[in-house]
């Protein structure tokens, strides 16, 4: 009998998100730096940072490849965003970024992608969109210090590979697709 295990199909995990451009992560890893001393924990990365617009979680390549086609047809409108909303999670202590008037392209983008994978059977968290950057894990929250408020330029989102190291997540950027 054979000892070796049948080989395993070529799983991912994987996420849509907006993947920021150098000026923008710079911008809001200042963001970090200013929440830091006041909310304690652990700074993501610069190279981490992002937002996501959704999340597949474990997905086998072949999903993968069926799903590309209609991302690549998929048309949307570039979009400002203003992140100027510091907020708390206590439930996972994480500390993060936002927006105080809620972006309707950048609603309608993560709907858009959402249906996308419906349609095309792949299975993703359908928990509604909360649009945020995280900053800090392990936090504590509290009184949010005034930071500068980062103004981001969307030309484009990005699908992501999530891989865990010991010094945390790292993100592999496979795909880019324009925002119009
Ligand atoms: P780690 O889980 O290794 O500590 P991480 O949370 O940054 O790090 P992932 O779990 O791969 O890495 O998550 C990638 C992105 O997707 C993150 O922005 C995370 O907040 C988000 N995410 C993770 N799980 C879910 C989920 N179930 N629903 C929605 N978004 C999620
Ligand atoms: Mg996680």
């Amino acid at each position: 009998m054979a000892d070796t295990a049948p080989p395993q199909a070529e799983t991912l995990r994987l996420f849509f998100a907006l993947w920021p451009d150098d000026a923008t992560r710079d911008a809001l890893d200042r963001v970090g730096k200013c929440l830091h001393p006041h909310w304690g924990g652990r700074r993501m990365r610069a190279d981490t940072l992002h937002l996501t617009l959704a999340f597949l979680g474990s997905l086998p390549a072949e999903s993968c490849a069926a799903l590309l086609p209609r991302i690549d047809v998929l048309r949307a409108a570039a979009f400002e965003l203003v992140l100027d909303r510091a907020g708390f999670w206590p439930h996972n202590h994480i500390g993060w970024l936002g927006c105080r008037d809620a972006s309707l392209p950048l609603a309608a983008l993560a709907e858009r992608l959402r249906g996308e994978l419906r349609e095309a059977g792949v299975p993703f968290d359908a928990q509604p969109f909360l649009p945020h950057v995280t900053l800090l894990r392990n936090a504590t929250g509290g009184r949010a210090p005034s930071c500068t408020p980062v103004r981001w330029r969307a030309t484009d989102f990005a699908l992501i590979a999530s891989r865990t190291g010991v010094d945390g997540a790292h993100y592999d950027v496979l795909r880019r697709w324009p925002l119009i």
